[in-house]
């Protein structure tokens, strides 16, 4: 006998640059048509999810990481680790940056960093993401950004569905209109908004946070070859697409059937597109669920593209 799937009640929240695609396209119970984001696992006092159904139904998931450290592997941390969102940008986001620990940790009264990673879940031909920046030297960035060079600044790469980007902390980075992305990243919320593209929110300029953001870039950026994986289905197959210190990502194809052990503290798998079962458990597109820690054997069948997530 199997243990539960812990299955989640998403957060949405609206946002100036959001659109209707998390309603229309993943049938999401949310109203409006400024949703950009659905904050599929989360922990984050922001934004903390509900357990959906079974044993721990109505409990949120930061209380469930609390009083069942058990279920996720007694990993000692302080909190849920990692935060999956899935983001429609029907309009440019802001240009941003985020700190590592260490910078967060004595700047931003003890919080994490934020390292964070996207998969293009879907976008318009000849879409670009800003991912990096064109500045040489550090006297070369407080130049161009203090003196509001941005078009020697901005260094957008070309993308397309299925593309994988890293984002460590200190790569400048936004997400462009009409493009959909899954995100994976830690649970953080430090941002530095680098430039806002001079737009007004309700009359008045967001704010920007030059000086932090002049401290945490990267100088030079990592290359664009560097920056970017063309992913490709594989069928019936778990592939990995990136290990690093903070979690591992894996883009599952399911076209007939695959099966594999859980042998992480737990593993975080978000739907994509597609139906199917797991472990006879229907799964559908949009779907966002935690297999608990020793859960043994999982057996995938449909077709379905998976977004897998660990430490
Ligand atoms: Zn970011």
């Amino acid at each position: 006998m199997s243990k539960e799937i812990i299955f989640l009640n998403p957060v949405f929240t609206h946002n100036i640059w959001g659109g209707t695609r998390l309603k229309d396209d993943f049938h999401y119970p949310v109203e409006g048509d400024d949703i950009g984001e659905c904050w599929g696992v989360s922990a984050h006092p922001n934004g903390d999810d509900t357990i959906a159904a079974g044993t721990y139904k109505g409990m949120k998931l930061s209380e469930l990481w609390d009083k069942h450290p058990e279920l996720f592997g007694n990993t000692g941390l302080d909190r849920f680790p990692l935060l999956i969102k899935i983001i429609d940008a029907k309009a440019d986001l802001s240009i941003q940056v985020h700190p590592n620990d260490a910078y967060a940790k004595e700047h931003e009264n003890g919080s994490l960093g934020k390292t964070e990673c996207w998969y293009i879940v879907d976008c318009k031909e000849d879409s670009a993401l800003v991912v990096g920046h064109n500045a040489k030297t550090r006297e070369e960035l407080k130049d161009m950004v203090e003196n509001g060079r941005w078009n020697d600044f901005i260094r957008e790469i070309p993308v397309k569905k299925g593309d994988f980007i890293q984002i460590d902390p200190g790569t400048v980075h936004a997400i462009k209109g009409g493009i959909m992305i899954l995100e994976t990243q830690q649970n953080s919320d430090i941002t530095y908004r680098v430039y806002d593209y001079d737009r007004l929110s309700n009359g008045v300029p967001r704010e920007l946070h030059i000086k932090q953001s002049l401290e945490v870039i990267t100088v030079p950026a990592k290359s664009v070859e560097n920056s970017i994986l063309h992913t490709q289905a594989k069928p019936d197959e778990v592939q990995r697409l990136i290990s690093c210190n903070y979690y591992s990502v894996y883009r599952i194809d399911v076209a007939d059937k695959l099966s594999f052990k859980q042998d992480h503290p737990f593993l975080i798998m978000s739907v994509l597109d597609g139906e199917g079962t797991l472990n006879g458990t229907s799964l559908k597109k949009g779907d966002h669920l935690i297999l608990p820690n020793d859960y043994g054997t999982v057996e995938l069948s449909g077709s379905m593209q998976i977004i897998a997530s660990s430490l």
